[in-house]
């Protein structure tokens, strides 16, 4: 039987259609540029066609209108009727306190969903576009949330509290939430099947580095901590976010110079990080393009970025009182051979050695231990499938129908 599932973001909907007795995905795509007159539909199915097209789409609805039209079509479909989509499984960014693992969408649901707009402005009103229009798309099929807030509810107190007036937190829910679960969740379970071992036994940090970037730490398949926080802005330092700085720094900057809220909030989420320590750009391939051939910005902003993620490395092995694995995941953890062995430089002292050759090779998709021989910890690259997770949850939910 088939899934669908649909990742909706403020101008894109990622698509993925999956065949679950193989867990394969027969075609997947992206619909990108949503309210423009020039949106872009990319498709590739699993046997090689592939299509591309730029038109007029101007949101979520006449987005996932097309993406059906595609999935049906003679020349580029994959199925012959609507009815092959069996249940239809979206990405949640924000699932607030309320949810803990997946669950059927239901008007109860998405009344929460609606409350919990305000905590992520930026990304769940158009996941709940996206799981409306699929609604009205799909009559009768089954639709299920999935939370990348989920896999980090079962954070300790201790470690999801802010020291800040407990009022905030309760009156405004301001805590950490952690996002990116559904692919911390995905890869340390697959860390567990490559080790061999059931993963309630083991201590593994995940640390999934994309164009957002977080770390989890995780004991014994239980997230205990995540760097990113009430909002995908805290933690690690990322393409064009800041991650953690002194709070006191945007009073500051609000206080004596032209600056705003607005400013502020562009100037944290869409000019810091990489682009901001390096003038150069957001995208790590270029940083470190331009770091090899002797930039000293590229340099900066790489040495900072990895600088970082060692000292949550490190500080993760201290709340796991050890580490079985450390896995790299997404685009910068599976490719960037350059930020994994700076990240784990002299870490021997906590028991990570690479294997230098180990790590140049294993890039572009491939999933392999680069740990040298003799190193305590096992240190693995892991692709992430958060498709696949949201996938099977679907299959299961709709199974316990
Ligand atoms: P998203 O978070 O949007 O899903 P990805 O997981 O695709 O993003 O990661 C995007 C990041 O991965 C970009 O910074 C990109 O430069 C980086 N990346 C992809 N390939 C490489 C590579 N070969 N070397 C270094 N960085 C890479």
């Amino acid at each position: 039987m088939s899934i669908l599932v649909l990742n909706c973001g403020s101008s894109s909907v990622k698509y993925q259609l999956i065949e679950m007795s193989t867990e394969k995905y027969l075609a997947k795509g992206l619909v990108e540029r949503l309210g423009e007159e020039d949106a872009k539909v990319k498709h590739k199915c699993r046997d090689g066609r592939r299509f591309e097209e730029v038109k007029d789409i101007k949101n979520h609805s006449q987005a996932i209108k097309e993406v059906v039209r595609i999935l049906l079509s003679s020349e580029y479909g994959v199925i012959k009727d609507v009815s092959d989509i069996k249940a239809v499984g979206h990405r949640v960014v924000h699932g607030c306190e309320k949810f803990s693992e997946s669950t059927l969408v239901t008007p109860e649901v998405m009344k929460v969903l609606h409350d919990c707009k305000k905590l992520a402005p930026l990304h769940n009103p158009h996941n709940i576009h996206g799981i409306e229009a699929s609604e009205k798309l799909f009559k009768g099929v089954i639709q299920v949330a999935v939370f990348d807030t989920a896999f980090h509810q079962t954070i300790p107190e201790h470690a999801y509290l802010y020291a800040l007036p407990m009022e905030y937190y309760k009156k405004y829910f301001i805590r950490r939430y952690g996002f990116h679960g559904t692919s911390h969740y995905y890869v340390a379970h697959r860390a567990a099947e490559l080790l061999g071992k059931p993963i309630e036994s083991l201590k593994i940090i995940t640390a999934h580095l994309g164009n957002g970037c977080s770390i989890a730490a995780i004991d014994g398949g239980k997230s205990v901590d995540t760097s990113m926080g009430f909002t995908p802005l805290e933690g690690l330092v990322m393409g064009t976010r800041c991650g953690d700085i002194d709070p006191f720094i945007p009073i500051f900057l609000m206080e004596n110079y032209d600056v705003d809220y607005r400013d502020m909030d562009d100037i944290l989420n869409k000019e810091s990080g990489l682009l901001g320590l390096s003038g150069i750009s957001n995208d790590s391939r270029e940083i470190e393009e331009k770091m090899i051939s002797g930039s000293k910005e590229a340099k900066r902003a790489f040495d900072v970025t990895a600088y970082r993620l060692k000292k949550y490395i490190a500080s993760y092995i201290g709340v796991l009182c050890g580490l079985d694995a450390l896995v790299f995941t997404a685009g910068i953890g599976e490719n960037s051979d350059l930020t994994r062995a700076a990240a784990c430089e002299n870490l021997e002292c906590l028991g990570i050695k690479l294997d230098s050759e180990k790590n140049k090779e294993t890039v572009r998709g491939k999933e392999g231990f680069i740990n040298a021989d003799d190193s305590k910890v096992k240190v693995i690259v892991i692709p992430t499938n958060e498709e696949l997770v949201i996938a099977r949850d679907t299959l299961r939910i709709y199974k316990s129908m």
